[in-house]
């Protein structure tokens, strides 16, 4: 939502609040004491009553903002903040425009709002066809040498899993299907985009971990988790991922000679090598030294406004990015917590 959009809808904390009930209503609450499904509501102490059995419950009970000191608005014009800018946003940067004394309750609301970013999109594999391959992220952690704390750099493995499809198949299926106009503007979308970047597949979903090593054992059940099993899928043939066919329909490794690398990016895993690339320079704008465990929230975020990239700044108020954070704000719970990264923050260069 564009920032002039943001404050007409929501001039105050009392909008948010009346929007964010709306929202809990829309989706369907199920009272914690009777399981029943009618609530009263109380503006004044923003608490749902159970219309059946008088449960009470604060109306961030089950959210992503529940236990939080920070206002509603915070909230909101953070969510709006994290999906309006196509960059990743330093705590620092949102800090300074709430005009918040302290840094940490911000950096754990944009940390909560990442992780939850990953819990809402693994609720969903990916399928069809897809590209996968190991990319390496630079990292730090803080080692304790002979009683003093010193910081360790080094590079972490990232799994990437991007589906894609050859641009010439999809057009095949878009043609046999011209008789519905909509299908020609698809084609004819599609063809510009591939000849503008001048590659030969195209995205649809991504996934990404950030994995303690690259062994075939430690990576094996997220491409299980993450992908469904009638999935054909395209690697590099690096010798982590061979023996991929044990739990995909197919596998078809590529080979990387240092003639053919150019050619077999371009045009059998050009995704995985768009994304990682991405992901890494926009993390690095704002960080010198990620603590290697804030890498998998930034992949969350990545990774979910990537797959909904055609959902940013939407005219209609209810497909709009924004509106898919809300909501997914309403349905999870984070358990990141500041005094577990407490130390990290101080000692190392974070934005
Ligand atoms: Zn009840």
């Amino acid at each position: 939502m564009l920032l002039k959009d943001f404050f007409n809808r929501f001039p105050d904390d009392e909008s948010c609040i009346d929007y964010f009930k709306d929202v809990r209503l829309s989706l369907g609450m199920i009272c914690p004491k009777c399981s029943r499904t009618n609530f009263k509501w109380y503006k004044g102490s923003r608490i749902f009553q159970c219309a059946t059995c008088g449960y009470r419950f604060p109306l961030t009970k089950g959210t992503v903002m529940e236990k939080s000191h920070l206002p509603m608005y915070d909230w909101f014009f953070t969510a709006n903040m994290m999906t309006s800018i196509k960059q990743v946003l330093s705590a620092k940067e949102i800090q300074h425009q709430l005009e918040k004394k302290y840094y940490s309750p911000v950096w754990l609301m944009m940390m909560k709002y990442r992780d939850i970013m990953g819990k809402r999109d693994a609720m969903y594999k990916l399928s069809d066809e897809v590209e996968i391959d190991i990319s390496f992220f630079p990292t730090s952690s803080i080692v304790n040498v002979d009683g003093e704390d010193v910081i360790k750099t080094q590079k972490t493995p990232v799994l990437v899993i991007a589906e894609s499809k050859p641009v010439d198949g999809i057009l095949a299926e878009y043609f046999s299907k011209l008789t519905m106009p909509e299908y020609i503007n698809r084609a004819s979308a599609l063809l510009q985009k591939a000849e503008k970047m001048n590659i030969k597949k195209a995205v649809q979903c991504i996934k990404m971990y950030s994995m303690p090593n690259q062994q075939y054992e430690t990576i094996r059940p997220y491409i299980e988790g993450s992908v469904s099993s009638d999935t054909k899928a395209v690697t590099d043939g690096g010798h982590n991922l061979i023996k991929l066919k044990e739990i995909l329909k197919e596998h078809k490794p590529y080979p990387e000679t240092e003639d053919e690398i150019h050619e077999v990016v371009k045009s059998k895993l050009p995704w995985v090598h768009i994304i990682t690339g991405e992901c890494r320079s926009g993390i690095e704008a704002i960080h010198k030294d990620i603590d290697e465990r804030f890498l998998q929230p930034y992949l969350n975020e990545y990774c979910w406004k990537f797959n909904r990239r055609f959902f940013r700044d939407c005219k209609k108020d209810k497909y709009d990015l924004f509106d898919h954070l809300i909501r997914t704000a309403a349905q999870y719970t984070s358990d990141i917590k500041w005094r577990d990264y407490e130390k990290a923050i101080n000692s190392l260069n974070v934005y």
